[in-house]
């Protein structure tokens, strides 16, 4: 038995005699240069931490199955929708947005929810919320978005003026300002909580025919929040909690399962809809564009290594399989490149070979070659150029890719700031929450907004009367405002609110 066990060796395959005490001249010391297994441990532990992501940094994943349960090929050419009962193999990973890599789970925070398929046809990533809305709808606000909502240049420091400065200058985060102070702002688990693509994206079958949807992965476990106090509570007594009930539930075999449900608009329902469907802050109310069953999908496997397969995990929303494609949503065109970009900063340009982002259900054919970290043969001795005339991938002039037309003047259009964007979150407020939700929202957003100077709070304020007058005046109140000064400010234009709140 002795000779067969495993003997420790550097990283490059020789045996090491002696894992506890460096080499020295003498027992005293100094260490010497030449213990080569000491200076590779120590430069290889030197260089452990990759960096983190700038958003959605804290995650946790799972390995599953997803499995069509509806037909809906005359929407989608799809190969992996293509049959009720075909299964395809996914990889999930949850996570808070704002945070750093070692932040509280229960903190409030929109909760990521991307999922990536190994389908027969490449990899399709659906890079989602649990909130079917989003905060701004044009990209070039991301940056200066996120940078309000993690911490203060000067003080390193969580900053409330910063975080209502932005928003209350920003109109259109409304909506999901009111999703985000709802307990739906801090779920039990990750297991209590919908997921949604937020964005519009395109389906298209096999004749090119195009359709808008938007997808949304309802938790079949049921919607379970804290509330606000407990949220705080658990941000002391388990900062890892979500993470926990995550990992423990599928260890025990109790395997998390959602529904996926699509809604459909034809591009000639687009181009009159009293939304406009691809302002990622609306959604499509279900009254208008009622959400049909797609499939399901069940989470039965906890990664091996954290590391290995949940950190390096790449997701982007410009992976796409045929059947599947963009939407003009600005804020997705946006996404379309930051997500490839951030990972090749994040894991290097050769992020897809590693084994959780690479292809399972078929071979990756590309012309791309070398590049930091190639871990494969780098297509041997095939052609590295296209076109070629010998045996290289040839690109596919069938795939039916719809062709759309576009035009317009090239220019910076600004969205009209109108009522439009206070109509949902006022019907949020009024037809879909119940009292008790109504009553935690508004102290939720108090606890808050209470620690943000005083002008910010009238200028946010507005734009919960504006939502609703109730919303509007409980706040007011509960900030100890004047409701008449809200409503004087809720009655301006957002330039004059601006300017009348300025400091
Ligand atoms: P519906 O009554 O048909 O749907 C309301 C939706 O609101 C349900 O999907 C429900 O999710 C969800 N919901 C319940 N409580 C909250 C909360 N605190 N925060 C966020 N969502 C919540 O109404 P409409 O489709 O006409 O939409 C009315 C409003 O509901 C919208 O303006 C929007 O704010 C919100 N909403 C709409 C969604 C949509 O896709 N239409 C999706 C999510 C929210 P569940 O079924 O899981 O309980």
């Amino acid at each position: 038995m002795k000779d067969k066990k495993r003997v420790l060796t550097t990283g490059f395959g020789m045996p090491v005699d002696n894992d506890l005490n460096s080499m020295t001249a003498g027992a005293k010391g100094p260490v010497l240069i030449q213990d080569v297994h000491l200076t590779e441990k120590l430069g290889h532990f030197d260089r452990e931490r990759i960096p983190e992501r700038v958003v959605h940094a804290k995650g946790a994943g799972a390995h599953g199955y997803f499995e069509v349960t509806h037909d809906v090929t005359k929407y989608t050419c799809a190969k992996f929708l293509s049959e009720v009962g075909k299964k395809t193999d996914i990889f999930v990973r949850f996570s808070t947005v704002g945070g750093e890599r070692g932040s509280a789970d229960s903190e409030r925070d929109p909760r990521g929810f991307a999922m990536k398929f190994y389908t027969e046809e490449g990899n399709y990533d659906m890079v989602g919320n649990n909130t079917p809305v989003f905060f701004i709808r044009d990209p070039l606000k991301f940056p200066d978005f996120i940078h309000t909502q993690k911490r203060n240049p000067a003080s390193n420091l969580k900053d409330p003026d910063m975080f209502w400065d932005f928003l209350s200058l920003t109109p259109e985060s409304i909506h999901q300002v009111t999703i985000l102070f709802s307990d739906r702002g801090t779920p039990r688990s990750y297991r209590n909580m919908n997921g949604y693509s937020s964005h519009t994206y395109m389906w298209y079958n096999k004749k090119g025919e195009h359709y808008w949807v938007q997808l949304h992965f309802k938790t079949e476990q049921g919607i379970d929040n804290f509330t606000g106090e407990e949220a705080e509570r658990m941000r002391g007594v388990d900062p890892d909690c979500v993470t926990r009930d995550l990992h423990q539930s599928i260890e025990k075999g109790d395997y998390p399962s959602w529904r996926l449900e699509v809604q459909i608009m034809t591009p000639e329902q687009a181009k009159t809809y009293r939304f406009d469907p691809f302002d990622v802050t609306k959604v499509w109310p279900h009254g208008d564009f009622p959400p049909r069953d797609v499939g399901r999908f069940v989470l039965n496997r906890n990664p091996k290594n954290y590391f290995a397969e949940v950190e390096q995990a790449a997701f982007s929303p410009g992976d796409f399989v045929p059947g599947i494609g963009p939407s003009p949503d600005k804020m997705l065109q946006g996404r379309l490149f930051s997500y490839h970009d951030t990972h090749r900063h994040r894991l290097g340009p050769n992020y897809h070979l590693l084994p959780i982002n690479a292809p399972k259900a078929c071979r990756m054919d590309s012309y791309q070659r070398d590049g930091y970290m190639r871990l494969d043969d780098n297509g041997g001795p095939e052609p590295n150029y296209w076109p070629n005339s010998f045996s290289g991938p040839n690109p596919d002039p069938d795939l039916p890719f719809p062709k759309l037309d576009v035009s317009g003047t090239a220019a910076r259009h600004a969205y009209e700031l109108g009522d439009v964007d206070f109509v949902q979150p006022g019907d949020l407020y009024r037809k879909v929450m119940k009292d008790k939700d109504r009553e935690h929202l508004v102290s939720n957003i108090v606890g808050h907004l209470k620690n943000a100077q005083k002008r910010i709070q009238l200028r946010q304020t507005a734009l919960f009367y504006k939502a609703d007058s109730d919303y509007g005046q409980r706040v007011a109140k509960g900030l100890g405002l004047n409701v008449d000064e809200v409503k004087k400010l809720a009655a301006m234009s957002q330039e004059e609110r601006a300017e009348a709140t300025a400091k």
